[in-house]
This record gives C-alpha cells, structure tokens and sequence, in this order.
C-alpha cells in the first residue's frame, strides 16, 4: 500500500474541465489496489492573477513543494494572448514552476492507440506500433545563455551553454528509463557543428558505459525529424537538448493526431507536475465537450514516474485503450463514421473509463 499526497492544480479554461477527470481516475486506482491518496488544490495562471495578482501564487509553490506529486491542467487566457505586452501573465507561473521545482527533464510519451491510426497524417501501416519516450532538456541551451544585439542592433546572439553536469542528469533518467522499456537509446544532436553538441555525445557515450545493456544510437537533429515520419517505429527512448526537443516533440505530437490524447511529465530532483500538452482551449471552455484523456494519461505517467506504480498506470492506459475499442469518442477525434451516440462530452468520457477500471 502506498500513501501519497497529490495536489491538483487545475489552471484556466478547459484544464478546469479535464483535471477534474484526472483525479477521479487517480481515487479509483488507489480504491481499486488499495493505496491511499490524499488531495489538495491550489491557483495557478489567469485564476490566480484574479485572485492574488500573482499568477503562481507562494501558497501553490509551498504546496507543490510538500507534494508527492501535481497533476496540472493549463494556463492561459485570450486576455493575454491579445496583449502581448501585458506585465504578468499566466505563462510565468510556468517559468517559475520549472525554476522552483528544479523540473529538469520534460518527458513525452507518444503512444498511439490503434483505434485513433486514421487520425494521423501519417499512413496507418508506417505508423501502427510506434512508441516513443521523448527526454527534451528543459533548464539550458540557448534559451537561457546570454543574448543581445551588437553593431547598432543589427547583429543578434545567442549563446548555447551546455555543462557536463546537466547533459548527465538528464542522460542518466533517459538511460534509466530504456531499461525499463526496449533497451534502445537515441541521443539527438548536431555534434557535426555545434560545440555544446560535441560535449553532448561526449557525455551520453561515457554514460553509456555504465549502462551496457542498452543499445546506443546517435543521430543528427535533421536525421531525426525525417526518420520520425519516415519511420516512428525505430524509435524507444530519445534524448535531446532543450531547443531540439522543442522542435522534435511538436512534430511527433503529430504522429499520434490529436492534442487531446497526449500528456507529460516535467521532473527533476523534487516533485514531479504532470499535465496535458495541450492549452487552456478557451474555444470550447465551458463547453463539456474537452476531451479529458490527456489528464488521464498524465496521471497514468504520475503513477508510474513519481510513485513507481507501474501495474496501476498500465490499468489506466489499459482502460483508455478499452474505452477506444468500445468505439467512444470526444468530438476532436471522432470522424465521420462515429456514430452519434459513441460521441461524448468530457464527463461521460471520464464516466467510461473508470468504468473500465
Ligand atoms: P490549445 O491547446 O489550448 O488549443 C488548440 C486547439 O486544440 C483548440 O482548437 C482547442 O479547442 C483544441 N484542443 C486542445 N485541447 C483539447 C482537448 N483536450 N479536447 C478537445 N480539443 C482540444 O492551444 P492554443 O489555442 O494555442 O492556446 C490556448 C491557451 O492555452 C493560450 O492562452 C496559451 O497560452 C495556453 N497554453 C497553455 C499551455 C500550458 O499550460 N502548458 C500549453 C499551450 C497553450
């Protein structure tokens, strides 16, 4: 038995809707295998600006901090979106999530279910089986080194850092994570030209020393983002930097076709946040019609990455992959031969998969 404390954390817009899925399925899991979890909820984004003027307010940082886990919606409103110059503004609370919690790695499973095959872009028979565990770096790069402008501002820079550390923390949790998987690693980088690359390699090759039983591969960054959509089956777990990983994990979120099916994990040496890749999607708030299955796979991947309860996430990958079957759909991936009564509202999505459980 396990008992962990989960704070909820559900944000703006539809992350309101679709977190709330998320936890009754983590309530069903510890029923079901009798752990005990217990619940908190804190503001973050538009809702905590409305309410303190802060958008990740201290009392939510305290509390992530004392958690076992956080299950996150979204952060965002058009408000913001409109007005580019505003001086606080939702996505800050992000940034400064990361920075507290030390989330150092942003993991992205692409798992495609085969029911959903004929939602990608991709041909069915290129893409069914495909599973890969994306590592992107999310705290270097060249999103954090110096930047400015010289010669009147009509020169630009910005500079790429890379310590040996860094490369090695998130190296060790990608090699960590291929053992428990198909035992195959690829390292993404441009070691051909890039400096902060060449230390990259250096680094994962060391690293791979210690961890024999997996197979090594490393590729340049554009080698990558053809064999995705020429061959996504070849991959299992793929390490890269932070702005390779940017690029290359939208692109396999592609593979997979829809946004609502996909989740994540930020970690590091504390406390894990787990969320939707997707938005706060104020187009259809309010709606009941969000599809909530990317809450549920993020709390399918808290389960497995920050409790080690792998038996207990299988069962809720298990019972989306059942609730597909059975031929449901929430309006973003149903097609035209779904038949109306199989196309749900968020609620009874949720409905159905802890049926399944
Ligand atoms: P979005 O992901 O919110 O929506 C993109 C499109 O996908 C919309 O048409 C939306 O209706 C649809 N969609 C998204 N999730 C869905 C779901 N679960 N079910 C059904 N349809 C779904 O991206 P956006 O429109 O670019 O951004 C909206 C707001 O979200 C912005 O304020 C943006 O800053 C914010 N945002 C936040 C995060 C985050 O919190 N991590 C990530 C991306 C965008």
């Amino acid at each position: 038995m396990s008992k962990k404390h989960i704070l909820i954390v559900p944000g703006d817009g539809i992350g309101q809707e679709v977190t709330a899925v998320g936890k009754k399925v983590l309530d069903r899991i510890a029923e079901k295998f009798q752990h005990e979890f217990t619940y908190d909820e804190a503001l973050m984004g538009h809702v905590a600006i409305e309410a303190t003027g802060n958008p990740l307010p201290d009392e939510t940082l305290a509390k992530m901090k004392s958690s076992d886990a956080v299950l996150f919606g979204a952060v965002g409103h058009p408000k913001y979106d409109n007005d580019p110059s505003a001086k606080v503004r939702p996505e800050q609370g992000l940034l400064k999530m990361r920075k507290e919690l030390g989330l150092y790695a942003n993991l992205r499973p692409i798992k495609l279910f085969d029911e959903l095959l004929a939602a990608s872009s991709i041909k069915p028979e290129v893409l069914k089986g495909a599973d890969i565990l994306f590592f992107r770096e999310l705290t270097g790069d060249i999103y954090f080194g110096e930047k400015g402008r010289k010669n009147d501002g009509d020169t630009a820079y910005d500079i790429a850092e890379y310590s040996r550390f860094e490369v090695e923390r998130i190296g060790r949790k990608a090699f960590e994570a291929a053992r428990t998987r198909r035992k195959k690693l690829c390292s993404v980088d441009k070691a051909n030209v890039i400096e902060t690359s060449r230390l990259w390699r250096e680094v994962i090759q060391k690293l791979a020393k210690e961890y024999p039983d997996v197979e090594v591969e490393h590729q340049f960054v554009d080698a990558t983002a053809m064999l995705l959509i020429k061959d996504p089956r070849r991959f299992d777990v793929v390490v890269t930097a932070n702005l390779f990983g940017d690029i290359l994990t939208d692109e396999a979120s592609q593979i997979a076709g829809s946004m609502g099916m996909l989740a994540s994990a930020s970690i590091g040496d504390g406390t894990g946040v787990y969320e939707p890749i997707h938005g706060s999607a104020h187009d259809i708030t309010g709606k009941g019609v969000a599809n909530p299955l990317a809450s549920v796979l993020s709390a399918a991947l808290l389960l497995d990455i920050s409790f080690g309860l792998k038996e207990e996430s299988d069962a809720v990958i298990n019972a989306v992959d059942q609730v597909l079957k059975a031929g449901f759909r929430t309006g973003d991936i149903a097609d035209s031969t779904t038949p109306a009564d199989k196309i749900l509202g968020t609620e009874a999505m949720g409905e159905q998969v802890l049926k399944f459980l």
